[in-house]
């Protein structure tokens, strides 16, 4: 007998919209990854490093190079000061980055609290290591939590909260202000926070990201998660970065150990020279994408629709009663994917009870002509739900 706790679960939105964009050779503004290839010299090393490097099993833990890499990179960017070979593990992107941590950190019985909207890994695999999700629901347009949905939502049975900053699918920044009161929480119920900082690097707007880590009383409590897909625009690379105090990292390679063992050292070589050699790569990246960003929310204005605030990620999100089209997220994003030919994501999917279904999420890092194309058809798509009645 099949199993039923993975087989019951459905397609992933992001896959279901990407297939349907293929089959229907629909303009993608649905899942998130560039038009861009990605900056060419760290793509020209992982190619010379194909045909001329190692090509076997790396360490465990990876690369020495990346790991004292990625150690630079956030003693440079965020203040860290990481001890390489205790603190850093190299995973097989942030996803197994992920699992490795709920395995690793979750015992059967465990609460685990967790925000909504949620990232599609976290609940099936909470779930499949034994943990109960606590959901906190958090709701357009600003997106928050306090204190009272927070201590709703702690228990004496609680071990892990899960970070998502900045957060996919709305493209907030948390403030100073919510992550000292989550910090704070986090030390009175003595709860590790699991912080998802893949977006990290994609802040808009002068805004600079701030790890969990840092804040009074959780360096030792934190596990910060990174990947090299979001930080060079390589979402196909899957390499992450698992961030952690000496006695949490050990936990974490044991599980790691046993999921993939290691990861392409070819693919972490050319990291590790991107890391190292940044050039004005940290600051031109974020600054092409807000340019993206203000080109298709002005775009989208124009033609009627209302768009949130996105000071992170690839993303930016339609309010769709405040642009007038009545009907759900869901029967939206079909329509303008099967009669316009421009997949999105209903934020909808992204919860698993009482879903905000008034909110359709869009990528942004694409080129002009792709942005300008995606928003004649999502006009078109308003004009046809509108004739409809929706
Ligand atoms: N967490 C979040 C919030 C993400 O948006 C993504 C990918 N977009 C991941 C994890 C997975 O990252 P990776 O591709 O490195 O596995
Ligand atoms: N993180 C990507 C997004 O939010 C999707 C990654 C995936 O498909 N697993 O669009």
């Amino acid at each position: 007998m099949v199993h039923p706790v993975f087989a019951n679960l459905p397609t992933t939105i992001f896959e279901e919209m990407s297939g349907l964009a293929r089959e229907l050779g629909a303009i993608n503004l649905g899942q998130g990854f560039p038009d861009d290839p990605g900056p060419l010299d760290i793509r020209q090393r992982a190619a010379d490093l194909v045909l001329n490097g190692y090509n076997q099993y790396p360490p465990m833990a990876g690369l020495p190079e990346l790991r004292e890499a990625v150690a630079g990179h956030y003693g440079r960017t965020q203040g860290l000061d990481l001890d390489w070979k205790t603190e850093v593990t190299i995973t097989s992107g942030a996803t197994e980055a992920l699992a490795a941590t709920f395995l690793a950190l979750i015992e059967p019985g465990d609460e685990v609290v967790v925000f909504q909207p949620v990232y599609d890994a976290y609940l099936p695999l909470i779930r499949r290591a034994g943990g109960i999700p606590r959901l906190v629901r958090l709701e357009p347009p600003h997106w928050r939590f306090d204190r009272a949905m927070l201590e709703a939502a702690f228990t004496d049975k609680t071990r892990l909260v899960v970070l998502n900053n900045p957060l996919n699918p709305a493209g907030t920044v948390a403030s100073a202000q919510d992550l000292a009161l989550l910090a704070e929480v986090c030390v009175a119920h003595d709860v590790i926070a699991i912080c998802d900082e893949v977006w990290e690097q994609v802040v808009f707007d002068g805004l600079v990201h701030t790890p969990l880590m840092v804040l009074p009383g959780m360096r030792e409590r934190t596990v910060k998660i990174g990947s090299a897909g979001k930080m060079f625009g390589l979402t196909g690379w899957k390499v992450g970065f698992l961030i952690a105090a000496p006695a949490l990292s050990h936990a974490l390679a044991r599980a790691h150990q046993f999921l993939t063992f290691t990861t392409p050292p070819n693919l972490q070589g050319a990291v590790a020279y991107g890391l190292d050699n940044p050039g004005p790569w940290f600051s031109a990246m974020p600054a092409d994408l807000q340019r993206s960003r203000d080109r298709l929310a002005e775009g989208l204005r124009r033609e009627g629709f209302s768009v949130l605030p996105s000071s992170g990620t690839y993303f930016i999100n339609i309010d769709l009663p405040a642009s007038r089209i009545l009907e759900s997220d869901r029967a939206f994003c079909l329509r303008a994917v099967k009669e316009a030919g421009v997949a999105t994501i209903p934020v909808s999917a992204l919860y698993e009870d009482t879903p905000v279904t008034t909110i359709l999420r869009l990528c942004f890092a694409k080129r002009d002509a792709t942005l300008d194309a995606g928003i004649e058809r999502l006009a078109q798509a308003r004009r046809l739900s509108q004739a409809a009645g929706g």
